[in-house]
């Protein structure tokens, strides 16, 4: 890479288990990497922490009540600070970032990507809800100002870079997942699974949301559509392989049979480094695969009965329109009530299913659709839990 001027990286959210492993890349890396914009919804201790260490041009938080001490705090320091969420898409846009690394959970990811896609910034794209709520919109303006996506998401990184060089076609993606805390249980034992059980993630260490649905494996049916919308290939073309141990992080098969796979010890930092330095790749101290202790590979088909999020997140791509969007609403409204203890696990998945019934489908959403439906679909599933309760 040049020496001349180091890449600008923007994260939005920063503070999280993605934005602050994205830190230590480019801490690692500061001859070619700065961080120029840091956000945070709530932590605003983290974010002064982050700021005073990495002194970016500017710094948000989303919750504009955290908004004074922030200022307050980082006043002696040449650091422009705003709140709001309006003020996550400008900083977005900004001048100088050469990358957005979209590190915020949820549907509040959507617009801030958007507008940056608009500012023609490339993406480093974590925040996989954009992708399942608007993937069509997302690429329609990717192509349109001419944005590429790079993914952070390990599975579709390894996917990513299973087609570096590659032109041909693509018979089929292999989706690796690791099956989660669950993957064994029974569905009377899921009955009764607690929040503290499905924190504590075998392979990975994230934050709570995406720790949930990987329990509930939610989060591999946001990948599948994910997948469909990056690589465009048709669901029937993904298939969903259970691989415990987390070491073939996923891989393509070809149109003569052969498999290109990406291995490697479960490290966000991997993806996330290839993100920044992309199309080079760059050294790393990051642990290596050791042959000789390496577990035991073992493969096995989904459960989608035991695990009914799967079903339904491939049902709401087959639908296409806003169903996506109606499912990731209703998803983190449940997520939040079963962490909270609201919602028992089974019953997330019913939730889910009814909220999809009951919202308005729309097969065309513009952009303000998906808003209003985001809107809707939480306040259906909100509903249907206070009464099922
Ligand atoms: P996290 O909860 O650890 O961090 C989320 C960050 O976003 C925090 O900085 C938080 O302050 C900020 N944030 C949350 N809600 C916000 C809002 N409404 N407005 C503005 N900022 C907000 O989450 P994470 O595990 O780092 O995941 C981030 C994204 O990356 C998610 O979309 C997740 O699916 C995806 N992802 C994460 C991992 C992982 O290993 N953690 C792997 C693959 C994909
Ligand atoms: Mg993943």
């Amino acid at each position: 890479m040049q020496e001349t001027k180091k890449r600008q990286i923007a994260i939005l959210g920063s503070t999280g288990s993605i934005g602050t492993q994205a830190l230590d890349v480019i801490a690692a890396h500061s001859d070619l990497f700065e961080a120029r914009v840091l956000t945070a919804n709530n932590r605003v201790e983290e974010l002064i922490q982050q700021a005073r260490r990495f002194v970016p041009a500017a710094v948000v938080i989303a919750n504009d009540a955290h908004y004074e001490y922030l200022r307050d705090a980082l006043a002696d320091l040449p650091i422009q600070v705003y709140a709001g969420p309006d003020a996550l898409c400008e900083v977005a846009q900004g001048g100088e970032v050469d990358m957005v690394l979209t590190a915020m959970v949820g549907f509040a990811g959507l617009a801030p990507t958007i507008a940056a896609i608009k500012a023609r910034k490339p993406i480093a794209l974590a925040n996989k809800e954009t992708m399942v709520v608007a993937g069509e919109l997302v690429n329609a303006l990717c192509h349109e100002y001419q944005v590429p996506i790079v993914p952070v998401d390990s599975e579709h990184s390894a996917i990513f870079q299973s087609l570096m060089g590659e032109s041909s076609p693509i018979e089929k993606i292999i989706l690796t997942a690791s099956g989660g805390p669950f993957r064994t249980f029974t569905p009377a034992q899921l009955a009764d699974v607690t929040p503290q059980q499905a924190l504590h993630h075998p392979n990975w260490d994230m934050g709570a949301k995406i720790t949930i649905d990987s329990a509930t494996m939610m989060n591999k049916g946001f990948e599948v559509i994910e997948a469909k919308w990056l690589f465009g290939v048709s669901p029937e073309k993904i298939q969903v392989v259970v691989h415990p141990q987390s070491v073939v992080h996923s891989a393509v098969q070809f149109e003569d049979g052969a498999v290109k796979a990406q291995l490697g010890v479960p490290d966000m930092r991997v993806p996330i480094q290839l993100a920044f330095s992309f199309p080079t790749r760059l050294s790393s101290n990051f642990e290596r695969l050791d042959w000789w202790q390496m577990p035991h590979l073992t493969f096995e088909a989904p459960d989608p009965d035991r695990f009914r999020c799967l079903a339904l997140a491939y049902e709401s791509l087959r639908c296409g329109g806003n169903m996506p969007c109606i499912v990731n609403a209703a998803n983190e409204i449940v997520n939040r009530a079963f962490l909270e203890g609201r919602c028992r696990f089974l019953q997330m998945a019913e939730v889910i299913g009814q909220t999809m019934e009951k919202a308005q489908f729309i097969k065309e959403p513009t952009y303000e659709d998906y808003v209003a439906t985001d809107a809707d679909a939480r306040r259906i599933a909100a509903d249907i839990l206070t009464h099922t309760s």
